[in-house]
Parts: C-alpha cells; sequence; structure tokens
C-alpha cells in the first residue's frame, strides 16, 4: 500500500480511487481490520421471545435492538446449520452472535471492556457452549461509495446505513476508550494493534476485509452521526 498515491491497492482487484491529498498518518495506523459473517443460515430466536423482544429491547419498526441496548440474551429454536459459523446474527432481529474464543482471542480484557456479551440457550434452558451474543460498547459505520442509502429509524433513531457496492472505508478516527467496535454489517471492528498475531483466516464463514480509514467520506453523504451507533452511557 503507498499513501503516496491518487490510488490505495489492498488486495487484488481492490482499488480505491482516493480525492485530493490523504491527510492520513503513518499507514500502518491508518487501517483497521473488519470481520462479518458469512454465513446463510442465521439463527431463529423461539417465537415467545421475539414477541417479548418487540415490547421491550427491539424496535419493531427496524428490527434491531433499540440504542442504548446492552446485553442480550437469547433462546433459539435449535442449533441450525450456522452453529459453526464464527460469526453470524439472529433472524430479524440484527443481534450479533459469534464463537465465544473468536471473541477472546480479541483479548478477554479489551472484549470485557468493549463488548456487551450475553448467552445462547436453547428453549430447554440448557446454553449452547460455545455460542454468545454481542454488542459493543461502541459502533463505527462502515461506510461504502456506490448504492448507499442512510437513514435514521423513525422509531427508535438507530442510523441505518446500506451500502451493496463499492469500495468499504472507514471515516475519520474511532470513538475514544474503545478497541473494539461493533459494525453495522453484524460484525467487528479493531485495529493493527487489536490483530496483531491473529490467524483471522481460521475461522468459519467469515470474511475478513482491512478498511482504509478516510478523512472525508466517499458517498456524499457527508458527516453522520457516530452517537447514533452508541449503546453505551458513558
Ligand atoms: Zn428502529
Amino acid at each position: 500500500m503507498n499513501w503516496g498515491n491518487l490510488t490505495v491497492t489492498m488486495g487484488i482487484g481492490y482499488q480505491l480511487p482516493v480525492c485530493g491529498q490523504m491527510a492520513i498518518g503513518k499507514s500502518e495506523d491508518a487501517v483497521f481490520h473488519h470481520i462479518y459473517s458469512q454465513s446463510m443460515h442465521p439463527l431463529e430466536m423461539v417465537a415467545g421471545q421475539y414477541k417479548q423482544a418487540l415490547k421491550t429491547w427491539l424496535c419493531p419498526a427496524c428490527k434491531s435492538p433499540r440504542p442504548g441496548t446492552k446485553q442480550i440474551d437469547v433462546v433459539v429454536e435449535r442449533m441450525s446449520a450456522g452453529g459453526k459459523a464464527a460469526l453470524n446474527l439472529v433472524m430479524g432481529t440484527d443481534v450479533a452472535v459469534a464463537r465465544r474464543d473468536l471473541l477472546l482471542s480479541l483479548g478477554t480484557e479489551r472484549v470485557s471492556r468493549d463488548l456487551y456479551v450475553g448467552t445462547v440457550a436453547l428453549r430447554d434452558g440448557s446454553l449452547i457452549d460455545g455460542l454468545v451474543t454481542f454488542r459493543g460498547r461502541r459502533s463505527m459505520l462502515v461506510r461504502g461509495s456506490k448504492n448507499v442509502s442512510y437513514q435514521c429509524c423513525v422509531e427508535c433513531g438507530k442510523a441505518l446505513y446500506f451500502s451493496t457496492i463499492g469500495n468499504r472505508y472507514l471515516v475519520g478516527q474511532p470513538p475514544l476508550g474503545a478497541e473494539i467496535f461493533e459494525s453495522q454489517m453484524w460484525g467487528l471492528i479493531f485495529s493493527n494493534e487489536v490483530a496483531k498475531g491473529l490467524d483471522l483466516a481460521k475461522w468459519d464463514r467469515i470474511t475478513h476485509e482491512v478498511l482504509p480509514v478516510l478523512p472525508v467520506p466517499i458517498d456524499g453523504l457527508g458527516h453522520l452521526d457516530p452517537l447514533a451507533g452508541d449503546n453505551s452511557e458513558d
């Protein structure tokens, strides 16, 4: 990668056109890692809990946890084919699920400080060993360049950002006080420091991408409120 050029090449076929100068410091620090699920088999919450969730923490309009929601414990119908995925989600809820050992590989102290971790259980109450839900105390928006849409949920105010094609990147410096962030793609974002020594290719059904940090967005949407994705109270 050469930040002095007008094109940043990151892997095969990944070319990010850069407009104007890049006000970015050392290249090693100017990228973040993003991992998200490839699973086509989300977990399914039991109907009774889903109904109750819609009256409490789950927004009925956008079907996402309301901003400020912390630990979420879910009860699922069964272990689906997605049970082996290192990252997954609970269908119709935007609740992210991870293998516990993947989270812990990011550092126990970081995880307990930066993520709200919940349980995944079966209807009979038995916990599914090794699977947990997670919510970031801080979130970051993975921005795009083409086919982008953004709105705030009219019910809960959550930032709803979609980008289906084009290059992806982050904008500006990450929120202070955390090293691991939740992405709107039910994924995790973390720095080079956290990624050091990790073999992210070994995990089942996840995509790992390296995201540059741009000083300004290239999706035409300008500055977006990062607090719309903030789940903490501090
Ligand atoms: Zn909502």
